[in-house]
């Protein structure tokens, strides 16, 4: 029999220790339900999704809630909305408590005499020319200026069709601020004309972005595999869609058979009771999503089909290292 042991080497043997003993349980939670821009494809504002709910004002009912997550397991509290930066008391009532990351467009500063170590995921999406077409504002000019040579924060860089050809300018420019980079690709829910995947542009993407892994190693954040993974939307020969999907709320998932899945796992609406079906988008139609993280859950929670041979457990390691950096499990 296979076995994780009889697979690896000593050197790959060490990394996976590491990374098996980390159990991570992450929840996610909308802070609020406004933003200081409106994205032409934010899976929040495009699914209704910031009009479910009303958002809980009383800070006492929302430490209490934290509280109750942290007794349900949960040991990694992802903060989306939304710009929770709009909220600075809320964030605080998760880092108080929980492991926190929090996702931003970064044109508000986190201030980190409050939040020193608090991950911050910034968004972007392209160069200042897409960003002004799809977001209104070219948002790097001033989240660089935020996190220059933040130790805690990276871009997540959210790679359009249009973008082929022109990652490496945006990859050194994040370089060139002294952050990290982590790619993945939009999900165009809202249908702009000329944002939709067609195959070959995912397979030039994927090279593209394996080569920007090549040549920025110390920037890039991410695996060949994970690249793989998320342009053809294939693991094992299985298809990724609805009924693979880990990141489903788990008290709504009634799929029968049910899936390999997140322990636990909750997107808690902003009156931190009603609950969304998943990490991303309520509307979208499973068999486009392109959600970056629910690629990498998708793979972390299969582990046992990955103890196949010495190259399937290395990447199966490989994107769990991604994910433990991204959300700071591990360090850089
Ligand atoms: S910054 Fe984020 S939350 Fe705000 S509109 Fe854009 S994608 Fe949506
Ligand atoms: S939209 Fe994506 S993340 Fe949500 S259930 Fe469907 S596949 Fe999963």
């Amino acid at each position: 029999m296979k076995t994780v042991s009889s697979l690896l080497d000593e050197h790959w043997y060490q990394r996976y220790k590491k990374i098996s003993k980390l159990n991570i349980r992450s929840s996610i939670y909308d802070v609020t339900n406004r933003c200081n821009l409106r994205c032409k494809g934010c899976f929040f504002f495009s699914s209704g999704e910031h009009e479910v709910a009303r958002e809980e004002m009383d800070t006492r009912k929302r430490e209490a809630f934290v509280d109750k997550e942290k007794d349900r397991g949960v040991n990694l509290a992802i903060l989306i909305g939304g710009e929770p930066t709009l909220c600075m008391d809320r964030i605080e009532a998760f880092y108080a408590r929980l492991p926190t990351f929090c996702a931003t467009n970064g044109l508000i500063k986190v201030p980190r005499n409050r939040f020193p170590d608090m991950m911050v995921g910034i968004s972007l999406w392209g160069d200042a020319e897409a960003e002004k077409i799809l977001r209104g504002k070219d948002t790097f000019a001033v989240s660089s200026k935020n996190y220059e040579g933040d130790l805690y924060a990276y871009y997540l860089y959210t790679i359009t069709p249009r973008q082929i050809g022109k990652t490496e300018h945006i990859i050194r420019k994040i370089e060139g601020v002294g952050v990290k980079v982590h790619m993945q690709l939009l999900s165009n829910d809202e249908g702009v004309d000329g944002f939709s995947w067609q195959p070959e542009e995912l397979e030039d993407i994927r090279s593209e972005m394996d080569d920007m892994l090549d040549r920025y190693p110390n920037t890039v954040i991410s695996s060949k595999y994970y690249h793989e993974i998320i342009t053809t939307g294939k693991m094992m020969g299985r298809t990724f869609g609805w009924m693979e999907c880990p990141s489903v709320t788990a008290p709504l998932d009634n799929r029968e058979p049910c899936p390999k899945r997140l322990t636990n796992f909750i997107r808690w609406a902003s009156d931190l009771k009603t609950m969304h079906r998943c990490c991303t988008s309520e509307t979208r139609d499973c068999s486009t999503c392109k959600d970056g993280a629910a690629h990498m859950s998708w793979v972390m929670v299969n582990k046992r089909d990955h103890i196949r041979s010495t190259r399937d457990l290395q990447n199966w390691i490989e994107v769990y290292e991604m994910f433990a950096k991204l959300y700071q499990f591990i360090p850089w």
